[in-house]
């Protein structure tokens, strides 16, 4: 079967003869329909965020089940379903709780298919346990799977916050790609904060807008943190969505979050921050969310079934992926790139 692979030392080759895997016990072989081509896969390739392993890419994986392990209940040929990505041990509190995504063994595991271990950008994908698969009734596996990534991880980075998203407060989007254009859709949803949005391209912003920003301020601008303060007031944004996490973003963050609010850092980009007292307002909390849970993920899957929330694809084929990966490095993909065995 085809399949795009990582051999690390950032390369990257569309192969033709790995063999077609077959299902033992609990594992399941999906078909893939789609998978999505997430910015953690450039610092996968471009940084080395996964190292000393060879496998298959893709982390946002959607199909139809073609063949199950002799344990598999509640599974049959051809139903469509998501592919859950942290994969945990299934067994620790955390697991129990459906938070695969903080595993007690995450320190131990690869962090997924398509992370270190064997992804879906292939014609199958042999997905370890059928607990890591969700159901998603009439969606097309093609636009649904980045709703395992670019949807879950905002949505679950939303939700913890949400109790300070009141109709009286603002949030702020650093980053509107293949993340943060879900997330401005789910604050719409879900939240009644006045929402501020931030990219560094006039489309993006312009995007933004359609996709439920009420403000949009371009963050290379030297007075963005001023420009935000004058549409917040003196209270500030309650909470700060960084989907970028440089140094840049952080740093405008740290300027534009109110007290007691919630400066969310999802971005890989690399980014530090020197603490100080007296700097930041107090009672913020910083966190680095990742991912989301399978509960979360089913949540998500109920956004997307009531049209509440929807991914801009871009369609490709995986003879494709180099060009796209180059595309997505240069900040052309609009929403999500999924590519279609
Ligand atoms: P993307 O490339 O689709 O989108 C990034 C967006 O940020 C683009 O619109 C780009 O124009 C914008 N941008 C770049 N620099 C900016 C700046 N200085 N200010 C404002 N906007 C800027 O990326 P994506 O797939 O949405 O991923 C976003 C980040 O989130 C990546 O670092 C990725 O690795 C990370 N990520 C983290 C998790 C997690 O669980 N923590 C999960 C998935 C992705
Ligand atoms: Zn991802
Ligand atoms: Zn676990």
């Amino acid at each position: 079967m085809k399949a795009v692979r990582f051999f690390g030392n950032k390369e990257v080759r569309v192969v033709n003869d790995l063999e077609k895997p077959s299902p033992k016990g609990d594992e399941v072989l999906l078909k893939i329909g789609g998978a999505g081509v997430c910015h953690s896969d450039l610092h996968v390739i471009d940084e080395g965020l996964v190292s000393g392993v060879t496998f298959t890419l893709g982390h946002e994986n959607a199909g139809w089940v073609e063949e199950v392990g002799e344990d598999v209940k509640g599974y049959k040929k051809g139903d469509a379903v998501l592919v859950y990505g942290p994969w945990g041990c299934g067994h620790c509190k955390p697991c129990q709780n459906s938070n695969e995504n903080y595993c007690d063994h995450h320190s131990e595991l690869a962090f997924g298919g398509g992370l270190g271990l064997n992804g879906g950008m292939a014609d199958y994908m042999l997905v370890p346990s059928s607990r890591l698969l969700v159901p998603i009734h009439d969606l097309d596996p093609v636009i649904a799977a980045p709703l395992t990534d670019a949807a879950l991880t905002p949505y679950s980075a939303i939700k913890r916050s949400l109790h300070k998203l009141m109709p009286d407060e603002y949030v702020v989007v650093i980053g509107v790609g293949g993340l943060g254009h879900v997330a401005l859709q789910i604050l719409s949803e879900i939240c009644g904060s006045t929402i501020i949005a931030c990219d560094i391209t006039v489309e993006r912003l312009e995007f933004a807008k359609q996709l439920g920003a009420k403000y949009t301020v371009n963050s290379t601008d030297k007075d963005a943190a001023e420009q935000i303060k004058k549409i917040t007031g003196i209270k500030k944004a309650k909470v700060v969505l960084d989907f970028v996490g440089a140094s840049s973003t952080i740093a405008l963050g740290s300027k534009i979050i109110g007290l007691d609010g919630d400066l969310t850092i999802v971005g890989l980009g690399g980014g530090k921050y020197d603490y100080k007292v007296g700097e930041l307002p107090v009672g913020v909390s910083i966190t680095n969310p990742y991912w989301g849970s399978r509960t979360e993920l089913m949540e998500v899957i109920g956004l997307a079934l009531q049209k509440k929330i929807h991914i801009e694809i871009e369609k490709y084929s995986l003879d494709q992926a180099l060009e796209v990966y180059d595309k997505l490095r240069q900040g052309k993909i609009k929403g999500r790139a999924v590519l279609v065995p």
